[in-house]
């Protein structure tokens, strides 16, 4: 394959990435398969990332490919507004069999975690206004949240430098993070930490319940830094969002399919808001997609109530909401975690996993270990985490630097020798980069 030279790299403006830096030092990938991701120079590198937190079966799925080829020739393409067609009714079904959790039956179609995240706070608003109470608009985040790039979900970020080049956005009050010094090399739900679930007392105090319509939270954390949250403190939001008429949503964009050794964090920590946003291993990162899976309660508050009349419910939706050939990429996926058991098989390695990253600590300037499920993070000094990446990326391996926290989340078929060459890897580097 033929690479671009610098000339050629001009016109495409690259999204979250120091432009004139890459263009001066390019890094390319041309193919993937299974755990790996072929560089430019022919190189075989394990990706310890899944993509972008997405390709949860591993790269280049026959099956996927075959199923999107399929639905390109059979119908490309139907205006979803006012049409259906079949893949559409059949996926929601899946989700709600097989991924929401119980009473999460009703889903809204995305082409991203962004849009996933922005639907439901639209939701939300108009929720409260069917229920007469149009004053509950603002919204309550947390500190090292990323909730995706658009409007509302810029707002409600609280990663560092998210917000602050866009202005002013949505109402929001925000959260302490959850990271305690207390629980540094947690294994796991770390055990101290639920009782700062009460702030959202405090800002409901101050603002008024009347006024907000909605939490939102990442009950697993990805980009701010593999964020686990403690024992109890999800129950805790729950309670006090049901004792003040607040609507919760979970953002899993990262978390959900798989990811946590379940198919979602909310079923596999037995806490169920009243939306949850989906994206990324719905398709294994094949075609982009998002789902909202929402409470039949909000459904029916928007659909099933009044005259039934044929003006829509909620004015919203997208050009490719359940487009065919993400339905379709979407159908095989979902076959392929049920025939591999993949979720399963994450949450029985999770344990090797656990142990692997755990053995790092002690290694030089690692000031915290954090795993869940096939997650893990690692953070180190200031501006060694991008040094540890190049390092491990000359060695074979790529890893994830967000922050100062170098972040993996590796495709749920990873097997006990790729974890070995993982943290032996990071052996290596991590003191090398120092
Ligand atoms: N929400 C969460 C929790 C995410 O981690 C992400 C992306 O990483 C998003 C939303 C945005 O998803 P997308 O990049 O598909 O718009």
């Amino acid at each position: 394959m033929t690479l671009p030279n610098k000339d050629q790299m001009q016109a495409w403006w690259m999204p979250f990435t120091a432009n004139r830096a890459f263009k001066d030092n390019p890094r390319f990938y041309v193919a993937a398969e299974g755990m790996y991701m072929t560089m430019g120079d022919g190189r075989q590198i394990l990706d310890t990332n899944a993509g972008l937190w997405c390709c949860n079966a591993g790269h280049g799925r026959k099956e996927i490919a075959d199923a999107v080829h399929a639905q390109l020739l059979e119908m490309d393409y139907g205006n979803p507004f006012t049409y259906g067609h079949p893949k559409g009714f059949e996926l929601a079904n899946r989700l709600v069999a097989d991924i929401a959790p119980e009473g999460l039956n009703r889903v809204f179609f995305t082409n991203s975690g962004s849009e996933s995240v922005d639907t439901a706070l639209k939701i939300a608003r108009q929720y409260w206004r069917l229920k007469g109470q149009g004053t509950k608009t603002a919204f309550v985040a947390r500190v090292k949240a990323y909730h995706g790039v658009n409007w509302g979900g810029v707002s409600l970020a609280g990663l560092t430098g998210n917000r602050k080049s866009f202005g002013q956005g949505l109402e929001a009050d925000f959260l302490r993070h959850t990271l305690l010094p207390e629980n540094a090399f947690s294994k796991g739900l770390p055990k101290q930490g639920a009782e700062l679930a009460h702030e959202l007392s405090d800002i409901i105090a101050m603002r008024d319940a009347s006024n907000i319509a909605a939490v939102i939270v990442e009950p697993m954390a990805g980009a701010g830094g593999v964020i686990v949250p403690p024992e109890g403190y999800l129950q805790k939001l729950r309670e006090i969002c049901d004792q003040h008429n607040i609507l919760l949503i979970f953002d899993e964009v990262i978390a959900a399919y798989g990811r946590v050794g379940a198919a979602t964090m909310a079923g596999k920590v037995g806490v169920t808001p009243d939306m949850i946003t989906t994206a990324k291993g719905l398709t294994n990162g094949a075609v982009p997609m998002g789902a909202v899976f929402c409470k039949q309660e909000i459904y029916d508050t928007f659909v099933n109530t009044g005259d039934a009349s044929a003006v829509p419910e909620f004015l919203h939706g997208y050009t490719y909401s359940a487009h065919p050939v993400a339905c379709a990429a979407a159908l095989a996926t979902l076959d392929i975690y049920k025939n591999e058991k993949l979720f399963e098989h994450a949450n029985t390695i999770s344990q090797y996993w656990e142990e692997g990253v755990h053995s790092l600590k002690g290694l030089p300037g690692v000031k915290d270990i954090r795993n869940y499920g096939l997650l893990a993070g690692i953070d180190l000094p200031a501006g060694i985490a991008g040094k540890v990446a190049a390092k491990t990326l000359e060695m074979g391996v790529t890893v994830r630097p967000a922050g100062d926290t170098i972040v993996m989340s590796p495709p749920l078929i990873i097997q006990k020798e790729h974890i070995d060459t993982i943290v032996n890897t990071l052996q290596e580097a991590i003191p090398a980069a120092q």
